[in-house]
């Protein structure tokens, strides 16, 4: 018979970690099960400059959750590396299988976050990692001194078009409408970043080449004009990214736990969803903000409401 966990977080991107650290803090038997790497999309984010008290230059997401990691195992939260493919989350003991391995724990946090949108344009899956990609941070260097495309107008893109024009010779972003969704501070800086060049009101339709990414259909949505975009001869390719929001990881819990029709899973503002003993937190769940400092907030919260709900004193 396996360990039963006071409680199994789902997840080790910041809403895990938070939750992990004050789960451990609170003496739960803690385990954080993670399939890939620890943080989520920060793990890919290049600088971090809004999570308060962050205030050393250069901060990046892996340092940051570094950090967070080693503070959540030093308050005792165990770590595992495996990927869980199916839930049984009714009753008094939850049960999460791997594999290979099964995980049993009295409560569940789920913050499996969320991964990029995809741009939604042909030939995109044929060209993923042969000039379309999702990560300026893994991917920039790649593209040193070539033209480079970023598709979006919120935050993450024009962010993520400025660190690209730090190795990029000219970084255009391609925006479905005239005007950028990114907080005004942002867009601000790329408006006087000599680096970077506008198609507003266009939507990339079709990317093609010969094995690597060489061309794109861009299409004007008002006057439904097309044009062709083609790599400069000399460079024989160009990066397309794609930063046009997310989509939760929550398949696994699909007909489970209940969500809203874009699969963002409902919780009340304690974290509780619909089945006792099931927390999410962090961007897998329906918010208004989602940012590493609201992704944490909720972990605790998570971690907090377990804690309470096994203590005989409230
Ligand atoms: P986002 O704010 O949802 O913006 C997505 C952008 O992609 C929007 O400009 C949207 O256009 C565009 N878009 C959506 N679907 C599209 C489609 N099918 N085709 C073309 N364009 C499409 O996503 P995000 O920038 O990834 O940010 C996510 C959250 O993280 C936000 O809350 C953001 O504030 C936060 N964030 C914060 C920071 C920071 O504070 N430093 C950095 C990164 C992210 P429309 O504008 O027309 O809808």
């Amino acid at each position: 018979m396996s360990k039963i966990y006071d409680v199994i977080i789902l997840g080790a991107g910041p809403a895990g970690l938070a939750a992990g650290l004050y789960a451990g803090r609170s003496r739960l038997s803690t385990l954080i099960i993670e399939k890939g790497q620890d943080g989520g999309q920060i793990a890919i984010t290049d600088e971090i400059e809004n999570y308060p008290g962050q205030i050393v230059e250069g901060e990046s997401g892996p340092s940051l959750i570094a950090r967070m990691t080693q503070q959540a195992e030093k308050f005792g939260a165990e770590r595992v590396s495996d990927t869980i493919k199916e839930v049984q989350l009714e009753g008094d003991v939850k049960v999460l299988k791997s594999e290979k391995n099964e995980y049993q724990g009295k409560n569940v946090i789920i913050a499996t976050g969320a991964y990029s949108r995809p741009i939604g344009c042909k030939g995109e899956a044929e060209f993923m990692g042969k000039g379309v990609s999702y990560c300026a941070t893994c991917d920039a260097n790649f593209f040193e001194d070539f033209e480079v495309y970023v598709v979006g107008g919120g935050d993450s893109a024009v962010e993520e078009a400025m660190y690209l024009t730090k190795f990029a010779r000219k970084v255009t972003i391609i925006h479905r409408r005239n005007e950028l969704r990114a907080a005004k501070s942002i867009q601000e800086k790329a408006f006087a970043n000599p680096k970077i060049d506008f198609f507003w009101d266009s939507v990339v339709e079709e990317v093609y080449g010969d094995d690597i990414l060489q061309g794109m259909i861009v299409k004007n949505v008002k006057t439904g004009e097309t044009r062709k975009v083609e790599a400069d001869p000399e460079d024989g390719m160009f990066g397309l990214f794609g930063f046009i929001g997310t989509v939760p990881n929550s398949k696994l819990f699909e007909g489970i736990i209940d969500m809203d029709e874009r699969g963002y899973i409902k919780t009340d503002e304690d974290m509780h969803t619909n089945i006792p003993g099931v927390y999410a937190a962090g961007d897998v769940r329906i918010k208004s903000l989602r940012q590493v400092v609201t992704a944490a907030a909720d972990g605790a919260i998570a971690a907090v409401q377990v804690e309470r709900s096994m203590s005989d004193y409230f």
